[in-house]
């Protein structure tokens, strides 16, 4: 499972995932104390509204739209790619005036170009992705970017959904209103439980609004009776929180900056490996998420057979893409593992030579050896 998500998970997890309880138990209750209190660690925020959404990213996604996003208020919804969109899609359908600033070139958005457009009018929320997995795009001046967010009065909502514990992010540090995330990717937890979080800014506006939500299930003061109050909104997707909660705990026991750390260093070993076998990665270095890895596939190779051969012969998983020609390699949790990385860059490059390719797959391997070598030296 080497692809954009699901990513495999510890056996831990697995097994906390087993396991049913009351939902309104003693022992929930404890467990939903414990998943807020390590969430505010991988969120970096204080904030006391981390909730949990039985629901994939994009339920955790429509969540923070739904609740900060009244009907009629004005959106800035900055779009790399597919993800990105999505939060305008969903802005919209609550009854948003969305405007989209469509950013080009698999580059990052930067603070200029937000700035200009919130001079022209006067928005209520900003919508942005951390990392676009579709197309691999990290932005990477998110932090400046909320910040004249914010000077401009907008609530900021970030989809950290493939990036959360991979690489920073301050929630408090750097003013943003709403973090999204989902179990399957840089938690390595099981898909289907969903954790978001609120800033105070955000649940003022929030406790401020009069009118009925379209949606129950996603309700924020509702779901603060179950996440601080102890009682019944839906019946909670036990199993899966008790798995987010120890695949919290994971993380805590590694530590955000170890995590950081073992992230970067596999997914700049694995892009070495990947470049030294004689291909190109689609993003500049300047602007490429560390996350998901895309690298561009010849005109004449077929992503799709490629991708087939690699399951189909090696047992290794990796992603096509949403049109673009590329190829799309996890670097997520429990993908970060160095002997994931070595099966995987041989898979990958015997079966683009299986599908007609002409690659170097020796100097690859050894890009790859030397890079993690020279990290395990530094450690
Ligand atoms: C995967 C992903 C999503 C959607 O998550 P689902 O669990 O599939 O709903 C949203 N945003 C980003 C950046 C993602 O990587």
């Amino acid at each position: 499972m080497m692809g954009a998500g699901p990513v495999p998970i510890p056996h831990r997890v697995a097994y906390a995932n087993s396991i049913v309880i009351n939902h309104l138990g003693e022992t929930m209750g404890k467990v939903i104390a414990q998943v807020k209190d390590m969430g505010r660690y991988v969120f970096q925020t204080a904030s006391p509204h981390v909730l949990g959404v039985a629901g994939p990213g994009s339920a955790a996604m429509e969540m923070a739209i739904t609740n900060l996003v009244e009907p009629g208020s004005r959106v800035l919804c900055v779009a790399n790619g597919y993800f990105s969109q999505r939060m305008g899609e969903m802005a919209r359908r609550v009854g948003g005036q969305v405007d989209v600033l469509e950013v080009l070139d698999n580059e990052s958005a930067t603070p200029e170009q937000v700035e200009q457009r919130l001079r022209q009018g006067r928005y209520a929320v900003l919508t942005i992705v951390q990392g676009e997995t579709s197309n691999t795009v990290c932005n990477v001046d998110l932090q400046a970017i909320a910040r004249v967010a914010k000077a401009h009065g907008c609530l900021v909502i970030v989809d950290a959904v493939c990036t959360l514990s991979t690489m920073p992010l301050d929630m408090d540090a750097w003013h943003i209103d709403a973090v999204i995330t989902g179990g399957q990717k840089g938690l390595s937890s099981i898909p289907g439980v969903s954790l978001l979080a609120f800033s105070r800014d955000a649940w003022t506006a929030i406790e401020r609004r009069r009118d009925v939500l379209p949606h129950w299930c996603l309700d924020a003061k509702l779901a603060d009776k179950f996440w601080n109050q102890n009682s019944y909104h839906y019946t909670a997707p036990v199993s899966g929180i008790l798995a987010l909660h120890e695949a919290l705990r994971l993380v805590c026991e590694e530590t955000l900056a170890r995590r950081f750390g073992r992230h970067r260093g596999c997914s700049e070993a694995l892009q070495e490996g990947i470049e030294a076998m004689g291909l190109k990665l689609l993003v500049p270095k300047r602007a490429r998420l560390n996350s998901v890895i895309g690298i561009s596939i010849p005109e004449h190779v077929s992503p799709d057979r490629v991708r087939t051969h690699m399951s189909k012969v090696h047992k290794v998983e990796i992603s096509g893409s949403f049109g673009l020609n590329i190829l799309r390699i996890g670097q997520m949790g429990e993908q970060c593992r160095e002997h994931h990385l070595f099966r995987t860059l041989h898979a990958f490059g015997q079966s683009l030579e299986a599908g007609g390719l002409h690659l170097d797959l020796p100097a690859g391997m050894a890009a790859l050896e030397q890079k993690l070598s020279a990290r395990a030296m530094a450690l």
